[in-house]
C-alpha cells in the first residue's frame, strides 16, 4: 500500500489536505568484484512498486507499493522533476515544504540530494528553480517584493550546529506565537542569484566532509538541514509578509546501530541517530493515523525543527534510497518497511535472471545462489 499521509486542516473554513508524499530510489550495483553474479535482491515492478526477496521464505516475494518508484536507471533530472520541482511554487506563497533523504549509508542519499559537479541532485535543482521561479514572479510586478535566503545547519549526537558559522555551539529550538519554529542564532544569509548560494553553500558542505573523513564518517552520522527562505513582501500598504521555507534533508544513515557493535563515542551517536530517526517514524506514523492523536514532534531534535514543515499544511516528501546488493539486505528491508508501513507477500520466488554462478569442484555456492528460480507460469 503506498503511504498516505493524510492531515486535514481547517484553514479560513474549509480543509486543507497535505500528505507525505513516499518515493524510492534505488542505485544501481556499484559493481565490486566479490557481487559479481550474485544479482539484485530488489528490483521495480513498474512506476510505482518494486519487490524483494523474501528471506524468510524463498518461494515468495515482498511487493511494495510507494507514490512513486525510481528505478536504478533513474536520472538526477528525473528524480526532481517528480518529486521536488512540484511543490516549490508552494514555497513562493508563505507555505512550507521539506524533502529529505532516508536510508541506509552507501544507499545514495547524498547523490540524491547533493550529487556531483556532473550529475548535480536535488539541492542545486531546487534553488536553481526556486530563483527562476522569483524571478518569473517578479517580471509580472504583481505588487510583491521577493527576497530569498539560506542556513545551513547540521544535527549531530542531538546537537543543532550551524555550517555557516564552524565552531559554533549548540542552538536552541524554539516556537514563536504563529507556531513557527525557529533557531535563534542561526546564520542566515541572503542569496541573490544560484552562484551566490554557490558560493557559500560549497565550502560549507567541504567543511562537512572534511570533517566525516577525519572524525569517522561523521557526515553518515548527523542530519545534514538546508533551509531556504523565501520572503514575499508586498510593496504597498497593508505591506503584508508571507515566509515560505524550504527544508532539504540529508539524514544520517538508518542502518540498525545496534548491529555494527559501536562502543563509546560511537555508541552515543547511535542513540542520538536512533532517537531522532525512530522518533520520525513515530511523527510520520501519527501523521498516518490522522485525527486527534498527538504527534511526538518535541521527542527528538530533528522532528522538532521539522514541525511547521512536516504534516500539516506542509508539503512533505520523503526519498528513501536503498541498495541493490546482498550485504544491504536487511537494510533494505527496515528501510521499505519504515517508509511503507505495509507490503504484500506474493508466493512467488524471486526470479534472477543475471544469476549464473558455475559450480567449482569441492565448493559449493551460497544457497542463495543455488536457488535457481523457475520463470513464471
Ligand atoms: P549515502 O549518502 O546514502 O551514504 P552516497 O550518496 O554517498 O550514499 O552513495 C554511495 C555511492 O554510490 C557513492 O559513490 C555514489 O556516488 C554512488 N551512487 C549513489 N547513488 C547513485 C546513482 N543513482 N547512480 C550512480 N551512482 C550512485
Ligand atoms: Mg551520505
Amino acid at each position: 500500500m503506498a503511504q498516505r499521509v493524510t492531515v486535514a486542516e481547517a484553514a479560513a473554513g474549509s480543509k486543507r489536505t497535505s500528505r507525505l508524499r513516499v518515493a524510492v530510489r534505488l542505485r544501481p550495483c556499484v559493481g565490486e568484484q566479490e557481487e559479481k553474479g550474485e544479482g539484485p535482491c530488489v528490483r521495480g515492478l513498474g512506476p510505482q512498486s518494486l519487490e524483494v526477496v523474501n528471506w524468510r521464505n524463498a518461494t515468495e516475494t515482498l511487493q511494495y507499493q510507494f507514490d512513486v518508484f525510481h528505478g536504478d536507471q533513474a536520472t538526477q533530472q528525473e528524480v526532481f522533476l517528480s518529486s521536488v520541482k512540484p511543490v516549490l511554487p508552494h514555497v513562493l506563497n508563505g507555505q512550507n515544504a521539506s524533502v529529505f533523504a532516508y536510508g541506509p549509508t552507501g544507499a545514495g542519499k547524498t547523490h540524491t540530494m547533493l550529487g556531483s559537479q556532473e550529475q548535480p541532485g536535488i539541492i542545486p535543482r531546487a534553488v536553481r528553480e526556486v530563483f527562476h521561479l522569483v524571478r518569473a514572479q517578479e517580471s509580472k510586478q504583481d505588487g510583491w517584493d521577493y527576497s530569498v535566503g539560506m542556513s545551513y545547519l547540521e544535527i549531530y549526537n542531538e546537537k543543532v550546529l550551524d555550517l555557516l558559522s564552524p565552531g559554533s555551539q549548540d542552538l536552541p529550538i524554539r516556537e514563536d506565537k504563529d507556531r513557527n519554529i525557529l533557531i535563534p542564532g542561526l546564520t542566515h544569509t541572503t542569496l541573490s542569484s544560484f552562484s551566490d548560494f554557490h558560493t557559500h553553500f560549497v565550502p560549507a558542505s567541504l567543511n562537512r566532509t572534511t570533517a566525516s573523513t577525519k572524525l569517522n564518517q561523521r557526515s553518515s552520522r548527523s542530519h545534514a538541514i538546508l533551509l531556504i527562505k523565501v520572503v514575499k513582501s508586498q510593496i504597498g500598504p497593508p505591506h503584508r509578509q508571507q515566509t515560505g521555507k524550504l527544508y532539504l534533508v540529508d539524514l544520517a544513515g538508518s542502518e540498525d546501530n545496534r548491529r555494527t557493535g559501536n562502543k563509546g563515542i560511537r555508541l552515543k551517536e547511535s542513540g542520538a541517530i536512533n532517537l531522532s530517526l525512530f522518533t520520525l517514524s513515530k511523527v510520520v506514523d501519527s501523521l498516518n493515523a490522522g485525527g486527534s492523536v498527538r504527534i511526538p514532534y518535541r521527542d527528538s531534535k530533528l522532528t522538532r525543527l521539522l514541525q511547521d514543515s512536516l504534516g500539516g499544511s506542509a508539503h512533505s516528501v520523503m526519498i528513501t534510497n536503498i541498495a541493490p546488493e546482498y550485504r544491504y539486505y536487511f537494510d533494505t528491508f527496515t528501510a521499505l518497511n519504515f517508509a511503507a508501513k505495509s507490503k504484500t507477500i506474493v508466493n512467488k520466488p524471486f526470479v534472477r535472471e543475471t544469476v549464473s554462478v558455475p559450480i567449482i569442484a569441492g565448493k559449493r555456492p551460497r544457497e542463495d545462489r543455488e536457488v535457481q528460480a523457475p520463470s513464471e507460469p
